[in-house]
């Protein structure tokens, strides 16, 4: 048997990077200041915690906390939460927050242009000290395509179609989004990949997209087409994508997520020359914005109201 709730102010608990977390206690103090807003392992009396954010739950957290309301994941993805061992009526929302998208826009933005205008290939011929132009493509002529259709990838989408793309998307569920072709599961797949000069993975980890990225839809893209990879890097199967690469069947590939991370030492994709590797920096939580978002969905939880985010636990995102 639970204890009853206290009537001490309810303490919001972050455990996560505390650096990142002495700037959320600054937003919290000007913007929510009834708030007992606490860095871990500053617990403070744990029948107080009603809200948390982190990035690695504890263990045992309804034990721990039995009067926890909310539990935030301080970062995009909810793929680092075992969601089944949260307790089951626990609400859990992933990170929306204006941050995290304009960094995401830049970063696929940077990417599918380099791509778009062959930088990768000028890298190489600089090395060589090659001048050779090679023909110029207009936007109108290039079609990019990507893997999530949520908050992220209709962000970058709607960006790269300003830049004049032709634009595409692929989903779950059917979407419509205004400029872009929209597709939606497995069969969607299909006729989505075949259309692709640039693929770019924006899906969140679940056990239907883990291993995605893999030879059989490689081989569903056009002969040369290229990949940017900023989901997660167990989407991905490493050795298809040399494979592919090696067959000409992807010509260039960006990842900014690996598995494991960081990617060892020595591992094939570091020095491969049509690969570009970057440390999982695509897109990272501003503290500032992400504090003032988990207010506002603070706001609406006591309104009653649907909060931003909220992750549906049988569908894993
Ligand atoms: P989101 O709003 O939850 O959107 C996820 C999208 O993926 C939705 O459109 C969803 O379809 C689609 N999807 C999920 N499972 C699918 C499946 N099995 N088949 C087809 N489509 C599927 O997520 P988000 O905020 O855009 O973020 C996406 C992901 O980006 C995060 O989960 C994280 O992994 C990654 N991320 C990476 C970085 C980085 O720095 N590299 C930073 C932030 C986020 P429906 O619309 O039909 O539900």
């Amino acid at each position: 048997m639970t204890s009853p709730a206290p009537k001490s102010p309810p303490t919001f608990l972050y455990k996560a990077d505390p650096v990142r977390g002495r700037q959320w206690a600054e937003v919290f103090r000007e913007q929510a200041p009834e708030i007992d807003f606490r860095i871990w392992p500053d617990v403070g009396d744990p029948d107080a915690v009603r809200f948390m954010a982190a990035w690695e739950p504890p263990e045992q957290i309804g034990e721990l906390f039995p009067h926890l309301q909310v539990l935030f994941s301080s970062g995009a993805g909810v793929d680092q939460f075992d969601l089944h061992a949260l307790p089951a009526h626990l609400p859990v929302v992933r990170m929306v927050e204006p941050g995290i998208v304009q960094g995401m826009v830049e970063y696929v933005t940077h990417a599918v242009l380099d791509l778009h205008r062959d930088m990768p290939q000028y890298r190489r011929q600089q090395l060589r000290g090659e001048w050779r132009p090679l023909p110029v493509r207009p936007a109108s002529q290039r079609r990019v395509g990507v893997l999530g259709l949520g908050s992220l990838g209709q962000a970058v989408l709607m960006q790269l179609k300003s830049l004049g793309f032709i634009c595409a998307g692929w989903s779950r569920s059917t979407h419509t989004v205004a400029g872009v072709d929209c597709y939606a599961g497995p069969d969607g797949l299909c006729q989505f990949l075949p259309r692709l000069d640039i693929a770019v993975c924006l899906l969140p980890l679940t056990d239907a997209t883990r291993g995605i990225l893999n030879s059989e839809m490689f081989s569903r893209l056009p002969k040369g087409a290229s990949l940017v990879h900023v989901g997660r890097g167990a989407q991905l199967v490493s050795e298809d994508l040399l494979e592919a690469l090696a067959s000409g069947q992807i010509a260039q590939a960006v990842l900014d997520v690996t598995d494991p991370e960081p990617l060892p030492y020595g591992h094939a994709l570091w020095r491969h020359p049509h690969v570009q590797i970057t440390p999982h920096i695509a897109s990272m939580t501003q503290p500032q914005s992400a504090a003032a978002a988990v207010i506002d969905n603070l706001h609406r939880f006591r309104a009653g109201e649907p909060m931003t985010g909220l992750v549906d636990r049988r569908r894993g995102y």
